[in-house]
């Protein structure tokens, strides 16, 4: 069970609909291994339509209630998804849906950009506001030290790391934003993988910088 999650707002804005696709990949990614904040977002989703059936007033345009009712009702249930005995062999359970879906393969097959002992694989490169990269970090090293303009959520998948004294596992979703200049350390027993949304381009700090800005032009 995850111990750190995305903030109140995100999970809202989530359960509303109005998140950009990087960062609602990472929330349901979440979603997938915490159940606490499934039920938030359930929680978040039944106000949603209670406010819908309180517009069943006099003040409000019965053809308007009525369409926007009609569009919930077109909204399919989601199907559970057969798999083949094969395709299930090639599934990396390390990486839950929706996430998985974007990869195309296990976290082993990525086409990984390897500087040192950091990989990082791009994802999501169509939004333009957002870096959106899959980052692998052999046992015991530093991430490339950093801080931001707009604020980052970086999702474990495997392994763990440590950051201003918080550990962070699978499912955990560590925030940073533009006040943190940080410099996360994978656990020493094992190579973390995260998942890590930015909603600004990446400006280096540390003695990496040099080293590791071909990087954001990538
Ligand atoms: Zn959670």
């Amino acid at each position: 069970m995850p111990s750190f999650h995305p903030s109140d707002d995100l999970l809202m804005d989530y359960a509303a609909g109005s998140l950009s696709e990087p960062k609602a990949v990472l929330v349901a990614t979440h979603l997938a291994l915490c159940p606490t904040c499934r039920a938030t977002v359930d929680a978040y989703e039944s106000v949603g339509g209670a406010l819908i059936e309180s517009m069943n007033s006099d003040r409000v345009d019965s053809s308007l209630r009525d369409s926007v009712l009609s569009q919930l009702d077109e909204i399919e249930p989601e199907r559970p998804t057969v798999m083949t005995r094969e395709a299930l062999a090639q599934v990396d359970l390390r990486v839950p849906e929706p996430l998985r879906g974007y990869l195309g393969s296990g976290l082993d097959d990525l086409d990984w950009k390897t500087r040192g002992r950091v990989g990082e694989w791009r994802i999501l490169k169509d939004q333009a506001s957002h870096t959106s990269r899959l980052f692998r970090i052999k046992a015991g090293a530093p991430m490339p030290q950093h801080t931001h303009d707009g604020t980052e959520l970086t999702l474990v998948l495997a392994g763990g790391f440590t950051d201003h004294g918080k550990h962070f596992l699978r499912g955990d979703v560590a925030t940073a934003d533009e006040t943190i200049d940080h410099r996360p350390i994978a656990d020493a027993d094992e190579d973390c993988y995260c998942f890590a949304v930015t909603d600004a381009p990446l400006r280096l700090t540390g003695t990496f910088s040099r080293f590791l800005n071909p990087f954001i032009d990538m």
